[in-house]
C-alpha cells in the first residue's frame, strides 16, 4: 500500500489536484461554490427546518478538503432539530495529508469552529471505512477510504442527498461511469435528491438511465450550468421504529458498549446485569490492553481488528476517560520467532501510516519500552491499555441508560409486537428491540441455544513492581502481554484454556504467564518472577471460526422447519425481529464490541453501518447454521437486509 495522499500544489493559496489537473473548488470561491451548487440545489435548508426523521444522510463523492462536510455541518447545526443527526458519507481515494488539509480549511476563518474539530479527529485514515464522530454524536462522518468503484458498492445505506463531487468528467472519467449511478440509484428513495457542479450530457444522461430525474440549472461562477434532480424508482424509505425502547442484556463492554451507541440515539434503554453491578466478568480485569492482531494480507479477521482498533481509540477519545483509566503508552508487538518476524515484516508492506504502526529494530523498542529487548517488532503508539470497569462505567452512565442489576434475564418471550424479558418468575422489561451481549451466556435462551458460543478460561497475573521493572513504559506483547505498572502492579495475561470452567485462580497458570514473561523479556522476568503475585480467572466467549456474532437473529426451529432456497430473499426469512447479538469477542472484546454495538445502533436507526458488507457477512450470528443447512451464499445476501 504506497503513500495513498492526494498528491498537489498551491495556486494562488489554493489547493490543486496535480493527478487530476483539477481545482478542489472554485476559484471564485469555494464556500459560496459549495453553498450554492449542494447545499442550496438539495433543498437542505427547507428540508432540515422541517425535518421529521432523526437521521438524515447525505453522501459524497469525494471528501477532498472537507469544505463540503464542513458547510453541510455548520447549516446542519443553524436549521436541523436539536434531537436530529446528520449521517454525511464521503468517498475519497486519496485523503489529503493533514497539513494540506488544514492549509486548504484555514482558508475559511468562518468555518473555524468546525473546521478544528474536523482536525482533531483527522488520522489514522487507512482504507476501508471509518466513522469519526462529532457533537456528542449528533453529526456522524463516515469516511470510505479507497476507490469509489470498490467502496461504494460495500456500502449499506439509505441517502437521502447526494453531493456528486470529485473533479470534471472530462478529467477523471473513470469515476463517472454507469456504475456509479447505478449504485447512487440502489441507496436513493422517493425523496433522495442529488446535485453536481457539472452538466456534462454523459452524467445527465447516466443518471436519467439509473432512475433520477436530472434538471439544468444556473451553475456557480463561470460554469454556466449545474445538473440537480431526485430519485424517480420505487425504492422504499426506511421505515423505523416509533417505540423506541430497547433491552440489553450484559453489563460488559459488549452490553455497555450496544446501550450506549442506543442511548445516544435518543433510546431509553433497560440494561440488565444478573451481578450487583457492571462489569464483573471477563470485563472485570484491572486493566486490558488494546492489542490488535494484523496480517499481512487485507483478510477479514485482520481488517475487522484494523476497524474495531480504530473505532475504540475514537470512542476513548469522545470519552475522555482519566489518565488512571485509559493510557495511550503505545504498545509493541515483539517478533519472537521467525515467523512472527515475517508476519511484522508483510504488515509493514502494508504501509500503514506511522502514527498507526511502524516497525521497529530491538534498539529503537528497547528506547520505547525503556527496558531492554531482544526482539525487533511493531510498534502501535496510539494503543495502551484501559482499564474495563471504566470504560463499561463510562459507557452506560448515559441519562437515556437504567441499569437494572441483580437481575437474571433467563427467557425471552413474545408479547405482541414486544419481547418480554423475564428471570424464573419476574418480568424484568418489555420492548421491540432485545440485545444480547452477554457472551456465551446469551445461547442461554430457547431462541439462541443453536449459537456456537463457547466459553474460554482465561487467567491474569498480577505482579508488585520492581526497582527495575517501574521502567516499563509501554506494552509488550508476544502471545501474551505485560503492563507497565499502574499503582505499583504489573498485569500479565491472560491463559487461554478451552474446556475448563474451573474459576480456580491457579498456580499452574500464574507459572505459563511468567514462562510468556520470559519469552517476551529474559530481564523483567528475572526481576519479576519472584514478586507478590495474585490472579484474576474470566471466561471470555469464543466462535468456531474466531470472529464475533453482530447481527439480527433468524429463527432457528422455523428455518429448520422450512428450509429455504439459497437465492432466498432476506425479507422472506423468519426473522425473530427485534433480537440481535453482540457477542463472541474471545479476548478482542475490547477492540471488537465497541465497533459491533455502533454497527448494530446503525442498523436498527437505518444509518450508514460503519463496514463493508464483506465484513457484515462475516459477523452475521446466523453464519453457522446457514452453513450446516448448506446455505453458505444466503449469508452475504443477508448483508444487504435492512435489517442489517
Ligand atoms: N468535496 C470536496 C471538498 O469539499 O473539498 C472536493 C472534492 S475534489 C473536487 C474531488 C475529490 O474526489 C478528490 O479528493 C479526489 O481524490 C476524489 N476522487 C476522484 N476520483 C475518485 C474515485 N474514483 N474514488 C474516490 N475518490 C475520488
Amino acid at each position: 500500500m504506497p503513500n495513498n495522499n492526494a498528491q498537489l500544489e498551491w495556486q494562488d493559496g489554493q489547493p490543486y489536484s496535480t493527478s487530476y489537473a483539477d481545482v478542489y473548488f472554485s476559484r471564485d470561491s469555494g464556500l459560496d461554490e459549495t453553498e450554492h451548487v449542494f447545499l442550496k440545489q438539495n433543498y437542505l435548508k427547507e428540508r432540515w427546518l422541517v425535518l421529521e426523521e432523526e437521521c438524515f444522510t447525505v453522501a459524497e463523492t469525494g471528501f477532498g478538503t472537507g469544505l463540503n462536510f464542513l458547510c453541510a455541518w455548520r447549516l446542519w447545526s443553524e436549521c436541523a432539530p436539536e434531537i436530529a443527526r446528520l449521517h454525511f458519507v464521503s468517498m475519497e481515494k486519496f485523503p489529503l495529508a493533514y497539513e494540506d488539509l488544514k492549509r486548504a480549511l484555514d482558508l475559511w476563518p468562518q468555518l473555524a469552529i468546525w473546521r478544528d474539530q474536523l482536525l482533531a479527529q483527522y488520522q489514522w485514515l487507512t482504507p476501508g471505512f471509518h466513522q469519526l464522530k462529532f457533537n456528542q454524536g449528533r453529526v456522524i462522518l463516515t469516511l470510505l477510504i479507497g476507490d469509489i468503484r470498490d467502496t461504494l458498492p460495500q456500502l449499506k445505506a439509505s441517502v437521502d442527498a447526494w453531493f456528486l463531487d470529485g473533479f470534471a468528467p472530462a478529467k477523471n472519467p473513470e469515476m463517472w461511469q454507469p456504475a456509479l449511478f447505478e449504485n447512487m440509484a440502489r441507496f436513493s428513495h422517493a425523496q433522495t435528491t442529488f446535485a453536481t457542479f457539472t452538466s456534462a450530457g454523459d452524467v445527465r444522461r447516466g443518471m436519467q438511465a439509473a432512475g433520477f430525474s436530472a434538471n439544468k440549472v444556473p451553475g456557480f461562477g463561470r460554469k454556466r450550468e449545474m445538473l440537480c434532480g431526485h430519485f424517480v424508482g420505487t425504492n422504499r424509505p426506511k421505515l423505523l421504529a416509533d417505540d423506541k425502547r430497547a433491552i440489553v442484556i450484559g453489563g460488559g463492554i459488549a452490553g455497555t458498549a450496544s446501550s450506549h451507541a442506543l442511548a445516544t440515539r435518543n433510546w431509553q434503554v433497560t440494561l440488565i446485569e444478573r451481578h450487583s453491578g457492571l462489569a464483573q466478568e471477563a470485563s472485570g480485569n484491572p486493566l486490558g490492553v488494546l492489542y490488535l492482531r494484523l496480517s499481512g494480507q487485507d483478510i477479514v479477521l485482520s481488517r475487522l481488528a484494523m476497524h474495531g482498533y480504530l473505532h475504540s481509540l475514537r470512542l476513548l477519545q469522545n470519552l475522555k476517560l482519566s489518565k488512571a483509566d485509559h493510557n495511550p503508552c503505545g504498545l509493541l508487538q515483539l517478533a519472537f520467532d521467525a515467523r512472527e518476524l515475517e508476519r511484522c515484516k508483510a504488515i509493514t508492506a502494508r504501509g500503514f501510516p506511522p502514527e498507526l504502526v511502524n516497525y521497529v529494530d530491538a534498539v529503537e523498542a528497547s528506547r520505547l519500552a525503556g527496558i531492554n529487548l531482544s526482539h525487533p517488532g511493531l510498534h502501535f503508539p496510539a494503543s495502551g491499555w484501559v482499564n474495563p470497569p471504566a470504560f463499561c462505567q463510562a459507557l452506560a452512565s448515559h441519562e437515556n441508560i437504567k441499569l437494572v442489576t441483580s437481575a437474571h434475564a433467563l427467557r425471552i418471550e413474545r408479547h405482541g409486537t414486544l419481547w418480554q424479558v423475564w428471570d424464573d418468575s419476574r418480568l424484568l422489561g418489555e420492548a421491540p428491540v432485545i440485545i444480547l451481549a452477554s457472551a456465551s451466556d446469551s445461547k442461554g435462551f430457547r431462541q439462541t441455544s443453536h449459537l456456537p458460543l463457547d466459553p474460554v478460561r482465561g487467567q491474569i497475573t498480577t505482579l508488585e513492581q520492581t526497582a527495575s521493572s517501574q521502567f516499563l513504559k509501554t506494552v509488550i506483547c508476544t502471545d501474551g502481554y505485560i503492563s507497565p505498572a499502574t499503582k505499583g502492579i504489573h498485569t500479565l495475561g491472560a491463559t487461554f484454556s478451552a474446556d475448563d470452567l474451573s474459576t480456580e485462580v491457579r498456580e499452574s497458570d500464574h507459572s505459563n504467564n511468567l514462562a510468556m514473561l520470559r519469552r517476551l523479556s529474559p530481564e523483567l522476568h528475572q526481576t519479576l518472577s519472584s514478586q507478590a503475585h495474585g490472579g484474576r480467572v474470566a471466561f471470555r466467549s469464543t466462535t468456531p471460526d474466531y470472529l464475533p456474532m453482530a447481527g439480527p437473529m433468524l429463527d432457528a426451529e422455523s428455518l429448520s422447519a422450512n428450509p429455504p432456497r439459497h437465492n432466498a430473499n432476506p425479507e422472506s426469512l423468519p426473522w425473530l425481529e427485534g433480537i440481535y447479538i453482540n457477542a463472541g469477542h474471545g479476548s478482542k472484546g475490547l477492540i471488537n464490541a465497541p465497533l459491533c454495538a455502533e454497527i448494530l445502533a446503525c442498523a436498527i436507526n437505518g444509518e450508514p453501518v460503519p463496514v463493508d458488507r464483506k465484513l457484515l457477512g462475516a459477523l452475521d450470528p446466523n453464519r453457522f447454521l446457514l452453513r450446516k443447512m448448506g446455505l453458505k451464499r444466503l449469508i452475504q445476501g443477508l448483508a444487504a437486509y435492512p435489517l442489517m
